[in-house]
């Protein structure tokens, strides 16, 4: 927003103690500090190169996760004494029908448990959030076939979209109840500050500096930070999260071709394509 309309708006208390004109401030510098990441996106639609068809790897990460996903759910109802209503959002939800495997997993498990508890189940209220450019349509045209296929129980669910991103502010203070994310959270919200020795790769390679790992290391950890805080403003106290990203399991050698070999191919891909002006 224009700084000049800022100054003229009236300064309210809000119930965080800071003033209206201070948490717009706070929320601009946010919003402008991330706003790069909004032009990313996956491939929309469910044609041959988009990201419904080609998220293979992904759907087989939740189904490991199920295990997690279905413990956590189950003591957050005994923790919140079988609620009448739950808020659950699900971060970085991508276009197609992953988003849905999660939701259905999260919605089933409440109502089995339920039952099994002789409890009423709760209105489930299922906010699906990414990126502004996200293809939301893709996702929402899967909804009818959960209906059908995947959901024993269809009274209780409303499902809604939530653009943005996940390093600001999403949701208002205490109404989130379960926060799931997969295979997201290792988005970083910029390009990490301190890459100037790296211009010819796009991530570690083996043979990178160790400022380039730590370069990385720190934007994580500085992303990672804020996205915790923001949730803990977001979430019912006792609420629950399920976060599963890409990690490594041994640090000994943060170079290590393991973690980067991938990158390294795709890095040396696109200096040929630039070195034939393909690029
Ligand atoms: N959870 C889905 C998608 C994983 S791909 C699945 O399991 O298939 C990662 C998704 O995170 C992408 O759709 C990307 O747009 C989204 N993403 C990355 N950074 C984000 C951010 N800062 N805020 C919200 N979504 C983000």
């Amino acid at each position: 927003m224009d700084s000049r309309f800022t100054h003229s708006i009236p300064t309210l208390r809000c119930s965080n103690g800071k003033s209206e004109n201070e948490r717009k401030n706070g929320d601009e510098e946010r919003m402008s500090k991330y706003s790069y990441v909004s032009p990313l996106c996956m491939s929309g639609g469910d044609g041959y190169n988009s990201y419904s068809t080609n998220s293979l790897l992904q759907r087989r990460v939740l189904s490991k996760a199920k295990p997690v996903l279905v413990k956590n759910i189950r003591e957050l109802m005994i923790n919140l004494n079988f609620p009448t209503y739950i808020k659950v959002a699900d971060l970085g939800c991508s276009s197609g029908q992953n988003t849905f495997l999660a939701m259905s997993e999260i919605i089933n498990t409440i109502n089995v448990f339920c039952q099994q508890r002789n409890q009423n189940p709760p209105e489930i209220d299922c906010c699906l959030n990414d990126l502004p450019n996200n293809d939301f349509n893709t996702t929402f045209k899967f909804i009818q076939f959960f209906n059908e296929k995947n959901i024993t129980s269809k009274e209780s669910y409303f499902v809604s979209g939530v653009p943005g991103s996940f390093y600001s502010r999403l949701f208002p203070r205490r109404s989130l109840y379960f926060v799931h994310s997969s295979y997201g959270l290792h988005w970083l919200s910029k390009v990490p500050e301190g890459l100037e020795k790296s211009k010819m790769s796009v991530y570690i390679t083996n043979s990178s500096p160790l400022s380039t790992y730590k370069a990385y290391l720190n934007q994580f950890q500085r992303d990672f930070a804020t996205f915790l805080k923001l949730r803990s403003e977001e979430m019912v106290s006792n609420g629950r999260m399920v976060l599963t990203f890409i990690g490594r399991s041994t640090i000994d050698n943060p170079l290590h071709r393991d973690c980067c070999h991938f990158w390294t191919l795709l890095s040396k891909s696109l200096r040929d394509l630039v070195v034939e002006r393909v690029l």
